[in-house]
C-alpha cells in the first residue's frame, strides 16, 4: 500500500499550473496573481498635506512674529500654481498638493483661525501658536511606493487591501491564473437529498455539500453532477458527463472500497486507468486515483470524515497547484497530546481541539473518532497526525497537527 506522501506526490505529478487570464479588478478577490506587479511611478505621485491646515515655509516661523499672509486656498484635487514667498501661507486640505515654496503644514488647530465650519472662506492672515520644522505634516512623493518597486509577487492570493493597491496603480484588468474546475458527484443507493424526510435505511447526502464547499474554499469552481446510484449505468452516466464537462478533475465519494456494489474502480479501469486505489492512512484507506476518458479522477471514500480528510490531504494540494497559489497549503503546527493515543500503524489523522497552556499548544481529541461521525470533525480545529508505523503515542508527546 502507498504511503500518504507517495500517493500525494503521484497525484500531484499529473497536474500543472493553469494558464493565465485577464479579469476586472473588482472580480479579483482571492484569485491568484499570474504576474509580478511593479510600481509604474512614485506613490503618492506628489508631495501633499497630511492635515487640514496651512502650508508655509518653516523658516518663516523662527521669527518673533508668527503672523503670515494667506495668499491661496488649496482644496484636495486641485493643482496649485502659486509659489509661496517669505511671510506667505496657503490654506490647504488633507491630500492636496503642497504649493512650491512650502515645506511644512501647520494643523488648523495650531493657529488662531478658529472658524472651521464647512464653507468658511480662508482668512486674510493667520497667527501660528508654535514654530514649525521642515517636512512636518507633509507626505512626500514616493513614500509609499517608488517607481520600479516590486509590489506583489506571482502566486499571491489577492486580499481586499491588495485590490486597493492595484487600483492605486491604475490596474483595471488583473492577470490571474484560471480557476480550477472540479466535476463532483456522490454515490450510493442510500443517499437522500437534503430536503427529503428520512426513510428506513436511508441517510442524507452530506459529502456533496462538504466537498463542494471545500472546493470553493480552495478557490476552485464546482460542477455539481448529483448522486449516482450503485449500478454501472448510473455511475457511467455521471462519469461521462464529468468527462464531457472538461473539468480539471473528476471527484467522487464512496463506491471505491471492496463492497459488492462498489463499481467505480471497475468502470475507471475499463475506460481509462487506475493508478492506485488504496493508501496507508486512517481514516480513508480506500482512495482511488486514475483517469476517466482522459480526465484525472480521484475517488474519495464515502464516510463523511474520510472524504473530508482525503480532500484536505490529496485534493486541496491539487487545486493549489492548478491555481498557481504559493500559499503553501494548510498550516501545520507542533502540539503535545494530552492523552495517550493508540493507533493501528497507518498514518492517522485524528480530530482534535487545541488549547494553549504555558505557551504550548495541547491537543485534546474530540469525541468519537469513527469515520462516519461528522460532529467530532465539526468540533475539531485541527487534525492531529500520528505517523505511519506508530502503535502508541504516550501522553505529552509532540506531534504535528494540520489547522482546519
Ligand atoms: P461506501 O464507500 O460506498 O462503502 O460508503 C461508506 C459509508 O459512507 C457508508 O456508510 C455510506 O452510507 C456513507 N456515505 C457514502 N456517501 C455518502 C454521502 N454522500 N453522504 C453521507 N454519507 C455517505
Ligand atoms: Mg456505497
Amino acid at each position: 500500500m502507498l504511503s500518504v506522501t507517495e500517493a500525494r506526490e503521484r497525484i500531484l505529478s499529473h497536474f500543472q499550473i493553469k494558464t493565465p487570464e485577464q479579469i476586472p479588478l473588482a472580480d479579483s478577490l482571492r484569485r491568484i496573481l499570474a504576474v509580478d506587479v511593479k510600481a509604474d511611478g512614485d506613490y503618492p505621485p506628489f508631495d501633499n498635506s497630511a492635515m487640514d491646515g496651512f502650508a508655509l515655509r518653516s523658516a518663516d516661523t523662527s521669527a518673533s512674529s508668527l503672523t503670515l499672509k494667506v495668499i491661496a486656498d488649496i482644496p484636495a484635487g486641485s493643482a496649485p500654481t502659486v509659489s509661496l514667498q517669505p511671510g506667505e501661507a496657503a490654506r490647504i486640505m488633507t491630500g492636496a498638493p503642497l504649493p512650491s515654496g512650502a515645506d511644512c503644514v501647520i494643523p488648523v488647530e495650531d493657529t488662531d483661525f478658529q472658524n472651521r465650519h464647512s464653507g468658511t472662506p480662508a482668512p486674510k492672515t493667520i497667527t501660528l501658536t508654535k514654530q514649525m520644522t521642515s517636512g512636518e505634516n507633509v507626505r512626500l512623493r514616493g513614500t509609499d511606493m517608488q517607481m520600479g518597486d516590486l509590489i506583489l509577487k506571482t502566486g499571491r492570493r489577492l486580499k481586499p487591501q491588495d485590490l486597493g493597491l492595484l487600483a492605486a496603480l491604475g490596474i483595471a484588468q488583473v492577470h490571474v491564473y484560471r480557476k480550477p474546475c472540479v466535476a463532483l458527484f456522490s454515490s450510493g443507493d442510500e443517499l437522500l437529498p437534503v430536503d427529503a424526510p428520512l426513510e428506513p435505511g436511508k441517510i442524507r447526502d452530506t459529502n456533496s455539500y462538504s466537498l463542494a464547499a471545500a472546493i470553493v474554499e480552495a478557490g476552485a469552481e464546482v460542477i455539481h453532477l448529483g448522486v449516482a446510484k450503485d449500478d454501472r449505468e448510473s455511475i457511467t452516466a455521471l462519469l461521462d458527463q464529468a468527462a464531457q464537462a472538461q473539468a480539471d478533475l473528476i471527484l467522487s465519494s464512496a463506491g471505491v472500497s471492496v463492497g459488492a456494489f462498489d463499481f467505480i474502480k471497475e468502470l475507471i479501469e475499463a475506460n481509462g486507468n487506475m493508478d492506485f486505489w488504496r493508501v496507508n492512512m486512517r481514516p480513508g484507506k480506500p482512495l482511488a486515483f486514475g483517469a476517466y476518458r482522459g480526465t484525472p479522477f480521484i475517488g474519495l471514500p464515502g464516510n463523511p470524515v474520510s472524504a473530508f480528510v482525503g480532500f484536505q490531504i490529496f485534493v486541496r494540494p491539487v487545486l493549489e497547484r492548478l491555481s498557481g497559489s504559493m500559499d503553501g497549503g494548510r498550516q501545520t503546527v507542533r502540539v503535545r497530546c494530552v492523552e495517550e493515543i493508540e493507533s493501528d500503524g497507518r498514518e492517522s489523522y485524528l480530530r482534535a481541539v487545541l488549547q494553549n497552556q504555558n505557551g504550548e499548544r495541547w491537543a485534546v481529541l474530540t469525541g468519537h473518532q469513527g469515520s462516519g461521525n461528522l460532529l467530532s470533525l465539526v468540533q475539531a480545529d485541527a487534525l492531529l497526525i500520528i505517523p505511519a508505523g506508530v502503535k502508541c503515542v504516550p501522553a505529552g508527546s509532540e506531534l504535528e497537527a494540520i489547522l482546519l
